[in-house]
């Protein structure tokens, strides 16, 4: 009776049932509607810059999620979700494609100044919407993609960021409501399905609230002309928003924080307005000297936090009146988070915990019980893997992938835990420049190689010093001596250029 109920919604319960006797007596019939609804629809949804503390249920920022903290207490949440290369692009082919940067070309955000470097997602990368759809599934994306990087207009100096993609690098999603990327939140435009690259269409909404109309009618599905009711679904819910500029926020949704102080909104110890972060200078990726954003817009951040939560209610609110709730994989997630002030910095792209650490969390009433916390590494190339198992549609799952299963742990809590998550940070076209580093559920230690080929060490105690407040890099203690024999040997196991490039370094420093 399961089965019905998830088909056909409680709404026509009562009518389910009486198919369902009437098909007693005709078990072929039967057994065909049972084994197409045997798969859990997956529903992905990854707000852009969503730090993994900006979840009220986390107790650190004071910030109100209420469809995210209830969401949270019906399934798992892991508190170690670290996305390896917290940056928009290479974060996103990370999860599209189980590999690290330097294994899919995508090595840094995508836009026209790398159309030469071909940063952008590849054709021939069997992705994890092309595994779905071998497994049967209905695949659909909504929201900003940013894994295309557009050709350079001939004349123009300008930076192009936005671009479409064409049907033949979709990988296999056969919805189609999204962008490249364009942030301008309260009035976002899509290119949608058929539609060519002269025919994109803007809508005078804020984002997220246009975005989730799109995902209710995806789920409600009327008249079946969205998606194919007897297959299973796979939507991947890319929301803009809580990503700059954080003003392009409803007033509704200020209200709870516009009289807060500051004192009162940037809790965390780390929080410094007044550095310049001068010993970061080096760092080409950090987002220093704007600690004046913090300033003005950390109420903005919360605000879009807590209207994102909202708009997800919605859509969590339609899953359950089509009776979809209980077989629906439901995964809360980010590309990265955010500094907002902390260490003097602001936006991403840095080893900080307030820029890798991102939600992750998994809601599945049928298989994971709820009020479940695990403290897994888990890292992004490992999302693709783990979730495919997870739905058992991992047949055409390439074998050559950097991302490890971790479904057994998230379902069982047995198997072998990873002992590590990797840092990378890769200028364009180069794939052996930047840093490296390496997360344990202790430590942070991390490489940086400059363009002067100057090396340096950051190691943080993350046990004693949660706010990585002292780098211990410099007291070439054992456990740093010990971390960075790690680094190098999975680095060297994993092929990354960037050693080569460090052990020549550190051979004439020596
Ligand atoms: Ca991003």
């Amino acid at each position: 009776m399961d089965v019905y109920r998830i088909r056909f919604g409680n709404l026509v319960l009562a009518i389910s049932m009486v198919l369902l006797a009437s098909c007693k007596d005709n078990p072929k019939e039967n057994k065909a509607t049972e084994s197409t609804s045997e798969k859990p629809n997956l529903l992905y949804i990854f707000p852009d810059q969503l730090r993994n503390a900006a979840i009220a249920i986390n107790g650190e920022d004071p910030v109100y999620t209420p469809n995210l903290d209830q969401l949270a207490k019906e399934g798992i949440v892991l508190t170690n979700a670290i996305a390896n290369f917290p940056l928009c692009s290479p974060s996103r082919a990370m999860l599209m494609t189980g590999k690290v940067p330097y294994n899919n070309s995508v090595l840094t955000n995508a836009n026209s100044k790398r159309y030469e470097f071909d940063n952008s997602w590849q054709r021939d990368d069997v992705s994890f919407s092309d595994v779905l759809v071998k497994n049967g599934y209905d695949a659909g994306y909504v929201g900003k993609l940013h894994l295309t990087s557009p050709p350079p207009i001939a004349g123009k100096d300008s930076v192009i960021w936005d671009a479409y993609t064409p049907k033949k690098d979709r990988h296999g999603f056969n919805f189609w409501y999204a962008y490249g990327t364009f942030d301008v939140h309260n009035n976002p435009h899509y290119w949608i399905n058929d539609a060519k690259e002269d025919e994109l269409k803007y809508f005078d909404e804020w984002s997220p609230e246009h975005e989730a109309d799109v995902i209710i009618d995806y789920i409600k599905n009327q008249n079946n002309t969205i998606r194919d009711d007897k297959k299973p679904f796979a939507l991947f819910w890319s929301v803009n928003p809580p990503h700059p500029p954080y003003q392009y926020v409803p007033e509704k949704y200020l209200e709870r924080y516009k009289d807060k102080t500051l004192e009162e909104l940037l809790v965390r110890k780390n929080v410094d307005l007044k550095t310049d972060a001068e010993d970061l200078a080096f760092h080409n990726g950090a987002t220093r000297g704007r600690t004046n954003l913090a300033k003005e817009h950390v109420r903005d951040y919360f605000a879009m936090v807590t209207g994102v939560d909202d708009q997800i209610g919605r859509v969590l609110k339609a899953l359950k009146e089509k009776g979809l709730d209980e077989n629906t994989i439901v995964v809360i997630s980010s590309d990265h988070g955010e500094m907002m002030g902390s260490h003097g910095l602001m936006s991403k792209n840095v080893w900080f915990e307030e820029s890798v650490n991102v939600p992750f969390i998994v809601r599945w009433p049928v298989k994971i019980k709820g009020r479940q916390k695990s403290d897994i590494l888990l890292g992004t190339p490992d999302i693709m893997p783990t979730l495919l198992n997870m739905m058992d549609a991992a047949d055409g799952l390439p074998t050559e992938l950097d991302g490890q299963d971790l479904s057994s742990q998230l379902l069982t809590g047995k198997g072998e835990n990873p002992e590590y998550a990797l840092y990378y940070y890769i200028e364009e076209g180069r794939p052996e420049s930047g840093h490296r580093g390496i997360r344990t559920s202790k430590n942070t230690f991390v490489v940086t190689v400059d363009d002067e080929k100057h090396v340096r060490k950051f190691l943080y105690n993350n046990e004693n010093d949660p706010y990585q407040m002292t780098n211990l890099a410099v007291k070439d203690s054992e456990i740093e001596r010990k971390l960075h024999e790690e680094l190098l040997q999975v680095l060297k196991a994993k092929k990354d250029p960037w050693l080569k490039k460090y052990k020549t370094i550190e051979n004439t420093t020596k």
